[in-house]
């Protein structure tokens, strides 16, 4: 097989002239999908895919978009578990989980934040002993998106306190549906509950189920990260599932669903796209100072939309993820607080209110509440800041003076 994108391109697109059948149950549609090698075209043969370059995948879902046909799932299991694993291993679990998170029969959520212990990932102390053939799990963690409909969780816990703490971690995929795993649902100030926080007592995992290997979890915690900013920027295109048929109903059901979750994350986002719009209805897209800083958030996101750009053209030609992950995540905290301020010149005291009658039915208000959250998941400013100075700019790392401290003795609050 070729691979030129070109060739890629016109395999592709042959191979779903001749597979694609929206009359299919999607389950059945996404097992064909991944049978053929075009779920995730990046992957290794031996694991679904075809062992293509980075850039194919793309191809691939620009052509699934274009003939409206179902792709991947969306979620945290495609975007981060499955790569993860991908990546690590070991191949029991490759082999027990790699399939069903591209057909979406099984669905995650990210255990790694936790009331003590957010930017400073490295520092939980819910922790793993070993017991027998499992591992049993104590601890809480927090702000856990979509962990109330997950099946498994990615877990970072520790399991050894005598080492420092990068040190002593390791990762884990962890059955939700248990006893020991207790999901409470967050209200957040926009009224959505997305994230949870998330009580282990006594929680139980099989031996087998650590990704990469013991003591190693602070490497594999990392490349999830990495995965988590690269996602966060580059968006794949995907079918807009409107004609008929059982797979593209299904999976508008499943994608329904799944936005249930995610749907402020737009508003968080800014919402620069409602600016002109807004101006216009209050009349004060003749006032230059309102005009100025339109244009200012304008000429920041299509820089943002460039920077992207330059991350979707490295990535196709295969080289490793650069600074672009964090430079962009950047962007988008400093889109989202020029939108939520330039909403507010615009909408005065009318931006706070909320319900159907009001401007765009209350998205404003919901727009002013939700954008602090973009400069905090996936990594603050400040922790995006530090990532540039250190591994880009290769400023001197900020002195702890504990790095060689078995984490039993490091100061912590209790
Ligand atoms: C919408 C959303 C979804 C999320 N989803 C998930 C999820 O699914 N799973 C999950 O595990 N977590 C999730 N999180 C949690 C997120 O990863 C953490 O909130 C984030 O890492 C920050 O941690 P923290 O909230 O504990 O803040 P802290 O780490 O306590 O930070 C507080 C403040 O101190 C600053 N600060 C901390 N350390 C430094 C430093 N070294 N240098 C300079 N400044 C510093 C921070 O920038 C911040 O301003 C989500 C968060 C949000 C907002």
């Amino acid at each position: 097989m070729s691979a030129s994108p070109d060739g890629i391109r016109a395999e592709v697109r042959a191979w779903i002239g001749s597979n694609w059948d929206p009359s299919l149950p999607l389950l059945d549609w996404r097992r064909r999908l991944l049978a053929g090698g075009w779920a995730a075209p990046s992957w290794p043969e031996q694991w679904h895919g075809r062992g293509l370059p980075a850039w194919a995948d793309g191809i691939v879902a620009s052509e699934l978009a274009a003939a409206d046909a179902v792709g991947t799932p969306l979620g945290g299991g495609t975007f981060l578990a499955g790569p993860t694993i991908l990546d690590h291993g070991p191949d029991s679990l490759r082999e027990r989980f790699l399939a069903p998170i591209l057909t979406g029969e099984e669905t995650w959520c990210q255990l790694f934040s936790e009331p003590g212990a957010g930017s400073d990932l490295a520092g939980v102390t819910t922790h793993a002993e070993l017991d027998g053939d499992r591992w049993i799990v104590n601890g809480q963690k927090l702000w856990n998106t979509s962990a109330h409909h997950a099946d498994f969780g990615i877990l970072v816990a520790r399991t050894n306190w005598d080492v420092p703490k990068h040190r002593g971690l390791t990762y884990f995929v962890i059955p939700m549906h248990q006893p020991g795993v207790e999901v409470r649902s967050l209200r957040q100030m926009n009224f959505h509950r997305s994230f949870n926080e998330v009580f282990l007592t006594d929680a139980e995992i099989p031996r087998e189920y650590v990704v990469g290997a013991v003591g190693d979890g602070w490497k594999v915690a990392l490349t999830t990260l990495s995965y988590e900013r690269r996602f966060a920027g580059i968006g794949a295109e995907r079918a807009s599932l409107r004609a008929d048929g059982l797979a593209r109903e299904q999976a508008r059901a499943e994608l329904d669903d799944y936005l249930q979750t995610y749907r402020w994350y737009p508003q968080r986002a800014g919402r620069a796209d409602l600016v002109a719009d807004h101006a216009r209805l209050r009349g004060v897209d003749d006032d230059p100072v309102v005009r100025q800083e339109i244009a200012r958030l304008h000429s920041m996101a299509r820089v943002s939309e460039w920077t992207a750009a330059r991350a979707r053209a490295a990535r196709a030609l295969g080289r490793p993820p650069g600074a672009e992950g964090s430079i962009g995540k950047l962007a988008s905290s400093n889109i989202a607080r020029q939108a939520s301020r330039v909403h507010s010149l615009i909408g005065g005291a009318h931006g706070m209110l909320n319900g159907p009658d009001t401007a765009f039915a209350g998205l404003i208000a919901e727009v002013l509440v939700s954008t602090p959250a973009q400069s905090i998941a996936g990594g603050t400013d400040e922790i995006q800041h530090n990532i540039l100075g250190e591994r880009v700019l290769d400023l001197p790392r900020e002195p702890s003076g504990l790095e060689d401290t078995p984490f039993r003795d490091v100061p912590r609050n209790r």
